[in-house]
């Protein structure tokens, strides 16, 4: 049986509310048009008596529906959580009222009266959240037992949670066991020191809650956050784990030298590149391979393939600093020998400088800037090298008996040509190119973590193949819910950075674990409850969720149906937006329960020459900077009544189609940056919002209205001083074309 609801609506007249608009006005309507009984004005809500006022009220009159008409959702959502069966909304009266239009005036009136027929709607058509609450495991899996991966697995047993690491050769430690040593981690950043790799192996070897399984990769990985079913291949073959979530921390390959033919690899025979230095270093032999001998001189190239349009666009962060280290081997064992350190620019950051400087200061160390034009060979096998650019304002020669190439990193997620496990650089790609990939799928060919999601086997990647995380805030996050990417997988890196990554991306495995415990969203919606409900009786298996769904979430059955797995979910609510048949819900957050909303806006008359204008604003940038805009009492139009959506994306076209049609005079939807550097907190939702324009441009057409009635545009958080200006061009854009004629019918 439904559950009656109940609301009480509480208007504050605190914080210049009650100076801004007729507060008795406001509970007159509640009481009367709203048909809400219970409704006091308070001078100050979120103070402790007028919490305990509602407190009461909730309890006395067994309200369900709590409508606290003061100041944005966005404070002090904790004072005004009235229990887990109380849906509570927040009318905006003080940031999107009282303190943008002007005090006291019809308009202002106008704009709270609707914000509070808006609420009631919102209440009325909604429900409270209840979470899907399921036993979960709470192993975090670890892919990678390098650096990253041994770090990773300490920090995440610290918090007392299990954890296994899979590791693909037959012993753990990664790149790092095959140093000689590393550059200085400390003050006063001068000599080389050893890695430390070896007492880490010992500390994951002698933890009781790490299981190691070496020589083993994954063969699959099944089911949804909370609950993974890992199946293993190699030496753990057979074996199945579960885990609730994992951190990749698969590393980094070398780049290709073999395409570095012009710096003389493959070519030359005393060309090597830095890790073949390192190795030899590690064996105690630093010789020319032509011959075995030692070398009296040594040249390095620097960004050999990296920060190049034909290579590695970008730097690979720590070449530089290998080189300074492995000239410093080279002057150890052979103190009369020179070297020569041949850069475009050198790069060697934060206290690192005073690394540069101690390699600098030895005489045998010689560091030239320039591009190399040319490198070749000459006789007894020794290697000529040119650079134009130089500071000395001509070409120069460097002779030397053997040249080592400062190669970049390329992460492991890499895939080239789609063959899984090459090496190498991705085909220069056109902006076109890279702006899909900004919003595609897993990188197609990957085969590391071989997740069993409709939408691909791996982490979607960005144009250069490292896993793509949000773009600003949160660097340890993939598009796959509780799957986090860590280390030089994740950009270029040195092992000290990638062990804070390791730090970073453990917070996150573990603080997903305790998300998930309570049925709560992750990263952006954090502690979010809610989730879609799929009414598939009506599904017509259009396809349109499973694809447009950011995050893999929904999988399907051979005939098409959505195959939801909630705990995959980050609740944005674009498979909502996505469905036509409009089957897809939240308690809180559903089709019907906006519509209602933007049908509750009361529309003047034309001859009151008084415009509406709806602007649906997505709460993650625009509509927090709406609020700063208030804080500076920017003035706003009063016309424009505005409608909060999780994500762009998850706007329905109906609800367009809905607005025009009760005469509003225009739509406006104000969504995050989209492109290369997007900033849409679900990936692609105000992209795809983009998209689905065209629907709405078709939908203007067949109700004979003007294209300028319905605008989308973008607003980044720091672009708060924009919105006026943004709300009166689109108001001018409604000037022109007149009134919506569908207003009065
Ligand atoms: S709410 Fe977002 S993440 Fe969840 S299924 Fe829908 S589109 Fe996917
Ligand atoms: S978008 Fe709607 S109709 Fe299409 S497959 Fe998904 S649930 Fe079914």
């Amino acid at each position: 049986m439904a559950i009656e609801t109940k609301v009480g609506a509480y208007i504050c007249s605190g914080c210049g509310i009650g100076e801004a608009v007729d507060v008795a006005a406001l509970q007159k309507l509640a009481q009367g048009e709203l048909k809400i009984p219970v409704c006091k004005v308070h001078e100050k809500l979120c103070a402790a008596p007028g919490l305990e006022m509602i407190r009461q009220d909730v309890a006395a009159e067994n309200l369900n529906r709590v409508i606290v008409a003061g100041c944005s959702w966005r404070t002090k959502p904790e004072e005004f959580y009235f229990g887990d069966a109380v849906l509570t909304d927040r009318v905006n009266l003080r940031e999107h009222v009282a303190w943008v239009m002007e005090p006291q005036h019809e308009d202002t009136q106008a704009a709270a009266e609707d914000y509070l027929r808006m609420g009631a709607a919102k209440v009325r058509n909604s429900e409270p959240p209840e979470a899907l609450v399921e036993a979960i495991d709470e192993t975090v899996l670890v892919i990678g037992g390098g650096v990253t991966g041994m770090r990773a697995a300490l920090a995440t047993v610290a918090t007392g949670h299990e954890t296994v690491i899979i590791e693909k050769e037959t012993q753990l430690g990664g790149w790092a066991t095959r140093y000689s040593q590393v550059f200085p981690k400390a003050a006063p950043y001068q000599e080389p020191v050893e890695s430390g790799v070896q007492e880490l192996i010992r500390a994951v070897q002698s933890e009781p809650k790490i299981t190691v399984h070496l020589a083993t990769t994954v063969k699959k990985i099944d089911g949804e956050p909370g609950k993974f079913q890992v199946e293993l291949q190699g030496a753990g073959e057979g074996q199945t784990l579960r885990a609730g979530s994992i951190i990749q921390a698969s590393g980094w390959k070398p780049y290709d030298p073999m395409k570095l033919g012009k710096l003389g690899y493959g070519r030359l025979r005393n060309v090597v590149t830095n890790l073949q230095m390192e190795e030899m270093a590690a064996g105690r032999e630093i010789v020319r391979p032509s011959d075995g001998q030692a070398p009296k001189s040594v040249a390095f190239i620097q960004c050999a393939g990296s920060r190049d349009a034909d290579h590695l666009p970008y730097c690979s962060a720590v070449c530089c600093r290998v080189s300074l280290k492995q000239a410093l081997y080279v002057r150890r064992r052979y103190p009369e020998a020179k070297v020569f350190i041949l850069y475009k620019d050198l790069r060697s950051p934060g206290q690192y400088e005073a690394f540069y400087q101690h390699v600098q200061g030895d005489e045998g160390v010689f560091l030239t800037k320039g591009e190399v034009v040319r490198v070749d060979g000459l006789p007894g096998d020794r290697v000529e090298i040119e650079l134009s650019d130089t500071l000395f304002g001509e070409n120069v020669t460097v002779e030397a008996d053997m040249l080592v190439l400062a190669t970049g990193m390329v992460p492991t997620t890499l895939v080239e040509n789609g063959e899984a496990g090459s090496e190498g650089a991705p085909a220069a790609e056109s902006k076109e190119t890279s702006e899909q990939k900004s919003g595609a799928s897993a990188e197609a060919g990957a085969h590391i973590l071989n997740l069993n999601y409709r939408k691909g086997t791996d982490l979607p990647t960005l144009k250069y193949g490292f896993p793509d995380s949000h773009y600003i805030c949160f660097p340890y996050e993939t598009q796959r819910t509780a799957i986090f990417a860590a280390g030089a997988v994740r950009a270029p890196m040195d092992l000290a950075s990638a062990e804070n990554d390791a730090w970073g991306a453990a917070v996150k495995a573990v603080q997903a674990l305790h998300l998930m415990t309570k049925g709560a969203a992750l990263h952006p919606r954090a502690g979010d409850i809610s989730y879609p409900d799929f009414f598939l009786q009506r599904c017509t298996q259009c396809k349109r969720c499973t694809e447009e769904c950011p995050f893999g979430t929904l999988d399907e059955d051979v005939k098409g149906t959505p195959q939801p797995h909630p705990y995959r979910c980050r609740r944005c609510g674009i498979c909502m937006g996505a469905c036509p048949e409009r089957i897809v819900s939240f308690k809180n957050y559903s089709v019907h329960m906006i519509g209602s909303m933007l049908k509750s806006i009361e529309v003047p008359e034309e001859d009151e020459e008084k415009p509406r204008v709806l602007a649906f604003m997505c709460e993650n940038d625009a509509l927090p900077s709406l609020d700063i805009a208030a804080r500076h009492h920017m003035k706003l139009n009063p016309f424009v009544r505005i409608i909060p959506v999780r994500c762009l994306g998850s706007m329905n076209v109906v609800w367009i189609a809905d607005a025009l049609s009760a005469g509003i005079d225009g739509v406006l939807l104000i969504g995050c940056k989209h492109g290369d550097d997007y900033q849409c907190h679900f990936i692609k939702g105000s992209e795809l919002a983009n998209r689905r324009m065209e629907n709405v441009q078709e939908k203007l057409k067949q109700l004979v209205l003007e294209k300028e009635r319905v605008q989308i545009t973008t607003l980044a958080l720091n672009e708060w001083e924009k919105i006026p200006q943004v709300f009166d061009q689109f108001m001018e854009a409604i000037d022109s074309v007149g009134p919506n004629p569908y207003k009065g019918f």
